[in-house]
């Protein structure tokens, strides 16, 4: 495939041109190479030739992860011999999923996260350490590691946990660059203070940052990102992608949303009723790859509720933006009249200093309406840490929600289950 990352500085309307060429193309290879969507058009009567641009795809129907998770073969689009890896989801969400890769789509991975870090202000002679893992079946080290290799830096692949020895290697490498989930940039601040090293003369400048949001909605630093910056004042860049997908969007040093890459992406956000939604406003994120051979998606509801935004960008950009999530469909809670996402339930956390861990539990009732329940470590008395809570919660939250107490052990458990890829901050135990 020919990539045309030039794209993204041209005006949106020859953005949309081309993603409706490129439209065009994906679905004359659907119909021809994908069991699944073949069905699918067939089933509502669609015919492709009728889809001229991406303002007509809202006539194909949306396709979900239940569809991916019982018909994950009919995805694929090639002959078994032509796959090159199998990746998979991580599983947080019900049965994994199986992405497999070709050749093509491994170099389409691989300029995908070389143009992420470009736009994080990558460059040649950066040294990044990479502090997540490679294996497990995980698409995106993968990704980093070989979008780190185009853009021409050099990599240390630490993998995640162990401050002592990230430490170690940030100072005896020089590293000037991370790639970590925020929260264990938190551990290593930790590490840090407890022996007394002065982050400031860390050689660390930028952070790519996976898998937690770091901005509220205005893009100005939640909780998580203020207690970072605040310790460890290093630039910090958010991404947002997912397996499915495989494409990233990533933040420029303007830290505005993360930059959509319309030369290997469509994108769509959609209201309740799967019916397009203007910039500005909050929907589920609905993705369409482009250039993908193995699995390609059309209309794929991610369940990741966000906004985009089409002003310009002082990066010289022009390609839609992606705000932070707000959350995920699935994990709404109606919660004493208002309805909320577990990431504001954690940003209140995040924000008291004497909460050192926590993990929010979500379950019905006898009235069956949704509860709320925090599992929490603190090294305050019980009684005082419910008290010192109390105000916050009600200012926040206006009612205050149950809390259990633990230790750092048991949170630990409960945070990384066996076989988890990923923290667990949110648990839903509702009855469906
Ligand atoms: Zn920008």
């Amino acid at each position: 495939m020919q990539f045309h990352p030039q794209i993204a500085f041209e005006p949106l309307a020859v953005q949309n041109s081309f993603q409706s060429e490129e439209l065009r193309k994906l679905l004359e290879y659907l119909q021809h190479n994908s069991p699944f969507y073949k069905k699918l058009f067939s089933k509502h009567h669609i015919n492709i030739h009728n889809i001229k641009s991406v303002a007509d795809l809202h006539f194909i129907p949306t396709t979900s992860k239940s569809d991916m998770q019982e018909h994950n073969w009919e995805f694929l689009c090639v002959p078994d011999d032509r796959i090159k890896e199998y990746t998979a989801t991580s599983g947080t969400m019900g049965l994994p999923v199986t992405i497999a890769l070709t050749e093509n789509d491994l170099l389409r991975l691989a300029h995908n996260e070389y143009q992420s870090f470009l736009c994080a202000d990558g460059k040649p002679g950066d040294v990044y350490q990479l502090m997540l893992t490679l294996d497990r079946q995980f698409m995106a080290g993968m990704a980093y590691y070989m979008g780190i290799r185009e853009l021409g830096a050099a990599l240390i692949r630490t993998g995640p946990g162990l401050p002592a020895m990230q430490w170690d290697t940030i100072n005896r490498l020089q590293a000037n660059s991370i790639v970590a989930v925020p929260s264990f940039m938190l551990k290593l601040i930790e590490w840090a203070h407890e022996r007394g090293t002065d982050l400031k003369h860390a050689p660390v400048q930028k952070a790519i940052c996976i898998g937690e949001s770091l901005r509220d909605a205005d893009f100005e630093l939640n909780a998580l990102g203020q207690k970072i910056y605040n310790e460890w004042p290093v630039k910090l860049y958010s991404t947002y992608a997912s397996t499915e997908m495989q494409t990233a969007f990533t933040e420029c040093g303007a830290g505005m949303g993360g930059h959509q890459q319309p030369d290997l992406i469509i994108l769509e956000i959609l209201d309740e009723h799967g019916e397009p939604l203007p910039a500005g406003a909050y929907g589920e994120v609905t993705i369409t790859t482009l250039g993908v051979e193995g699995m390609p998606l059309l209309r794929y509801r991610t369940g990741d509720i966000c906004a985009y935004y089409e002003s310009h960008c002082s990066c010289g950009r022009h390609s839609r933006r992606l705000s932070p999530v707000l959350g995920r469909t699935q994990q709404m809670i109606k919660y004493k009249g208002t309805t909320l996402y577990p990431p504001a339930v954690f940003d209140i956390l995040n924000n008291i200093p004497f909460i050192k861990e926590y993990v929010v539990e979500v379950f019905t009732n006898d009235l069956l309406l949704d509860e709320i329940r925090l599992h929490i470590n603190t090294p305050l008395p019980v009684d005082e840490c419910e008290n010192k809570m109390r105000p916050i919660m009600q200012s926040r939250l206006r009612v205050m929600p149950l809390l259990q107490f633990h230790s750092a052990a048991t949170i630990q458990q409960m945070q990384f289950p066996a076989n988890s890829r990923k923290q667990v901050k949110f648990l839903d135990n509702r009855e469906q």
